[in-house]
């Protein structure tokens, strides 16, 4: 028998490769997602590349603050553990309308483990994020560095730790892994599913690949005066498919009878700076992607990566893919999917 997992968030950028990877490895899936930051059509192509598989697969649209929705799930199916992805992500977005932030990722989050806790079901694996690092004074950070909130994006991860720490603390039998993603970037190397944020992005390789495309005419970059080795900040970028595995690897972990509740990073261990990213994108695309040098975007941190030893000793995981691979499929999608998966809707 397969086990069945609830994936939330699922039909956004990082869950829908995790749906697949969860399909091919004999998963059973069931997403939740209210679609309000992604597209039925990439669940649509997950299912199509999953082939034999397809059938285990299903979809539920409501949004996890629906409680008797997830009630009425929770009490028609059995779940062996969850993954929630489910949250909204835009970190200057957080800073303008907060409340929506708390609001979706913290009643969300709170909702979930109530239903999860009425039907017995106590594993989970959380998406947390490296902003809880801030602007680390010791890189690489390691899980045990300091952790703190910039934004209140980064204030709903924080808190969702703690949530999550505090309901094993109240209950032994829970078992939760927090996964700390660094930077996800790239794509299925298929080229059928990727990144497609709504409105401007946010983050970088977005950015960059819409230039790449036509949509943008240059890519600002942030901050040419850090003290790095050309003055552009470093980050640990990470192939979302070697992610996407980091999820597998937690839930066998989740199956180990002693575990309780652990925090592990997941990142290459490797840092990587703005120019060296676009030089590497340019290489894969063959294409010149025009820069403006701008200030210091407010909030940012000048070098962040990863310690990636507690996920490799413990998860038995580790990141294959280099920058090249991630330039390379990122590109991949964007050509085949240069207005994401509903050009028609666009909203540029
Ligand atoms: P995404 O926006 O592509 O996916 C999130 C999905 O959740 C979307 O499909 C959205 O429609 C859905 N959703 C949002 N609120 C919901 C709700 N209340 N109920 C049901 N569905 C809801 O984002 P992503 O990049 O795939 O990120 C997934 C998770 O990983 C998020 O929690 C994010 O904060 C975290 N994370 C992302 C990054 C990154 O750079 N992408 C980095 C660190 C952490
Ligand atoms: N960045 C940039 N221009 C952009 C978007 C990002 O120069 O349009 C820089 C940003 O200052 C940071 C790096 O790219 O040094 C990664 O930014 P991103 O927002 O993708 O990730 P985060 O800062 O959240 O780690």
């Amino acid at each position: 028998m397969s086990l069945s997992i609830l994936v939330t968030g699922g039909a956004g950028y990082i869950g829908s490769h995790t749906v697949l990877q969860l399909l091919l490895g004999g998963y059973k899936v069931v997403v939740v997602d209210s679609l309000e930051n992604s597209s039925q059509i990439s669940l649509e192509r997950v299912r199509e590349f999953a082939q034999d598989h397809a059938p285990k697969l299903s979809f539920h649209q409501f949004d996890l603050r629906d409680r008797p929705a997830l009630e009425k799930l929770f009490a028609s199916e059995e779940f062996d553990a969850v993954i929630h992805f489910a949250g909204l992500k835009a970190v200057g977005e957080s800073v303008q309308k907060p409340l929506m932030y708390y609001d979706n990722n913290i009643i969300g989050l709170i909702a979930l483990l109530e239903a999860m806790a009425a039907h017995g079901c106590k594993k989970l694996v959380f998406s947390s994020s490296a902003t809880v690092y801030g602007w680390p004074k010791v890189v690489p950070c390691n899980e045990e560095s300091p952790i703190c909130a910039l934004n209140p994006y980064g204030s709903t991860k924080l808190f969702g730790e703690e949530m999550c720490r505090d309901v094993y603390k109240s209950d032994s039998t829970w078992k939760i892994i927090l996964l700390r993603y660094f930077n996800p970037v790239g794509a299925h190397p298929s080229g059928a599913i990727g990144d497609d944020p709504r409105g401007i992005p946010n983050n970088l390789m977005p950015f960059v690949q819409q230039v790449a495309v036509g949509r943008r005419p240059a890519l600002t970059i942030y901050g040419t005066d850090y003290g790095t080795k050309d003055g552009t900040g470093v980050r640990d970028y990470i192939h979302v498919v070697d992610l996407a595995d980091g999820h597998i690897a937690a839930l066998n972990k989740l199956s180990d009878p002693s575990f309780g509740c652990k925090v592990y990073n997941l990142g290459t261990g490797k840092g990587t700076s703005v120019l060296e990213m676009v030089a590497a994108f340019e290489k894969a695309s063959g294409m010149k992607i025009p820069l403006v040098m701008a200030g210091r975007r407010p909030g940012d941190a000048e070098v962040v990566y990863a310690s990636t030893e507690r996920a490799e000793r413990e998860l038995n995981w580790k990141a294959k893919y280099g920058i090249d691979e991630m330039c390379r499929d990122q590109w991949n999608w964007a050509s085949k999917n240069p207005y994401g998966y509903e050009p028609c809707v666009s909203t540029d």
